[in-house]
């Protein structure tokens, strides 16, 4: 890496202090060791500074496009176009040397290119790992597009995207499908797979992009036998190279490329893209705070190198705002929450408890003061029939045993009541009447009516919740887990429970919304067939989930 960018360790002080503030549950702070780590970790390219020197595309002599191409979070009249260059992924400098390359990029009306509306020209840095992302505007809006890109004589494969309707569109339907968790050590992405042949406009992930889990040369549950996995994937992911590394194994798998290529993307993590149930600046073990925001800081730098996100959403340090806003016409508003990086630590441990004074104290927060007044304040100016909030962990209460005073997840809403009942008196008082959480996280598909008392069936149904399975995590699933009984009796607002692997499809229009639940037989053996297991309708004006 080099010295290019570094910032003076006193600039990070105030934050790092705050920082310390929310810190220091289980070891003293010290300032000077975390600013040092992060001074690492910073290292900005420089603008018309002597930074990396310029490499001669023609000079790379194998494929530098082994990671596909990706697009991202559409707006009206741009869209996001990603790549990262990489001929030996699987090494530490992806085969390149630490120079600047020179990657042009093209835009077209069409898939053969016969009508190019807009390209130019963009630079991979070697300070991110030569990737690049692409803003492309002033386009028109509501239209498909495909794209490539070429370092000296290589081209890429091409990828398809679009804009999004204008913001005073009347739009009949948006087709949106929401993904999650995706351990490459758990099974093949066959679902992925399935996914780039459906017909969605934009995909929502919803987190668990990555695990930092090591992953052994037979590639875990993928039983490789015609190949054999580089010893370094067989380690947890702590440091820069780690992370980016691991993107690098999971961008090669043709089905993540292949539904990457045909859909835009829009992202947010959760816990595995850094270390499991991290919470804000406190790791899961104890290893001092300052260390895991080292290894913070290069969980979300390896994230923002490796997917389709826009200049916003840049870390800086060790801090990267994620939570953000799209809209598809008058259809729908998009809420994207990261309630992972300001959450207060978990209540009473991070595994199943009995709520009690800590989950209901005002003072703690899963979306942190700022991105819950901005989540509040963007309902009160919405003007969209939907009001959908892609997150990360399950928003509905979920008891998970008969008694009234059943344990629920510390992890999810339900280890944050208080907060949970701000965010649903913020939606109530804004007049939003057509709310959709769209949600991951648990390894298994769920439908839930919101309910203004989850306690209360006969209360009213605030809006829903759309629980889309893992891809992989959990291996092949089955379709009633042992538990399904209990959660169904336990959970009146509990419509639909699905233990196998796949993702959900929602379409939203105008008088209603629909939701299918695709299931693959199996991800641990390839090619396995995809299948709708249920499908349910809400309605406008009279929310709650029906089969369909
Ligand atoms: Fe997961
Ligand atoms: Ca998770």
């Amino acid at each position: 890496m080099t010295p290019a960018g570094h910032q003076q360790p006193s600039q990070h002080a105030p934050e790092l202090r705050a920082a310390a503030r929310r810190l220091g549950r289980r070891r003293l702070f010290t300032v000077t060791a975390a600013a040092a780590a992060l001074a690492f970790a910073t290292n900005l390219p420089t603008a018309g500074a002597a930074g990396a020197a310029e490499l001669d595309a023609a000079r790379i002599t194998d494929d530098p496009f082994t990671l596909g191409v990706a697009s991202g979070d559409p707006q009206a009249t741009s869209v996001l176009l990603w790549t990262r260059l990489a001929p030996a992924p699987y090494q530490a400098d992806s085969g390149l040397p630490p120079e600047r390359v020179v990657v042009r990029w093209e835009l077209a009306r069409d898939e053969r290119f016969r009508h190019v509306v807009r390209r130019g020209a963009a630079i991979a840095h070697p300070e991110f790992h030569h990737s690049v992302h692409v803003e492309v505007g002033h386009l028109d809006p509501d239209r498909v597009f495909y794209y490539r890109f070429r370092a000296g004589s290589w081209v890429s494969e091409t990828g398809r995207t679009r804009t999004a309707p204008s913001s005073r569109a009347r739009v009949d339907e948006l087709k949106l499908a929401a993904v999650s968790c995706q351990a490459y050590h758990e099974g093949y992405f066959t679902a992925y797979g399935h996914l780039a042949e459906d017909d969605v406009d934009v995909v929502f992930h919803v987190g668990d992009y990555l695990y930092e889990y090591a992953v052994n040369s037979a590639g875990g549950a993928r039983n490789y036998t015609d190949r054999v996995l580089p010893d370094l994937f067989n380690r947890e992911t702590v440091t820069l190279e780690d992370y980016r590394l691991r993107y690098a194994l999971y961008k090669t798998d043709p089905d993540l490329r292949a539904v990457h290529a045909a859909h835009p993307f829009v992202v947010t993590w959760d816990d595995h893209e850094v270390e499991n149930n991290y919470a804000a600046g406190i790791p899961e073990n104890d290893v001092p705070p300052e260390e895991f925001l080292l290894r913070r800081a290069a969980g979300y730098r390896a994230y923002w190198e490796n997917l389709p996100l826009r200049r916003p959403q840049r870390p800086e340090d060790d801090e990267m705002r994620l939570y953000r806003r799209l809209h598809w016409g008058r259809l729908a508003q998009f809420d994207i929450l990261d309630t992972r990086q300001y959450r207060s630590d978990q209540a009473y441990g991070d595994g199943a408890d009995i709520p009690g004074p800590e989950t209901d104290d005002p003072a703690r927060t899963i979306t942190g003061a700022r991105q819950e007044r901005w989540l509040i304040d963007g309902w009160r100016a919405s003007r969209a029939l939907w009001n959908v909030v892609p997150q990360q962990v399950i928003f509905s209460q979920r008891k998970f045993d008969l008694a009234a005073a059943s344990r629920v997840s510390m992890d999810a809403w339900d280890g944050y009541r208080a907060s949970r009942g701000r965010v649903l008196a913020g939606a109530k008082s804004a007049g939003v009447d057509n709310l959709m959480v769209l949600t991951g996280d648990v390894h298994v598909a769920y439908a839930f009516d919101i309910k203004d008392d989850f306690d209360d069936p006969g209360s009213r149904t605030l809006g829903t919740e759309i629980v889309t399975t893992s891809i992989t995590s959990g291996r092949d699933g089955v379709e009633r887990p042992a538990n399904w009984d209990t959660y169904m009796r336990a959970n009146p607002h509990l419509k639909f429970y699905d233990g196998r692997r796949g993702y959900t499809t929602v379409r939203l229009g105008r008088e209603a919304a629909r939701a299918d639940y695709k299931t693959v037989t199996a991800v641990t053996t390839p090619g396995a067939a995809i299948t709708t297991a249920a499908s349910f309708v809400t309605e406008v004006g009279d929310q709650g989930l029906k089969p369909a």
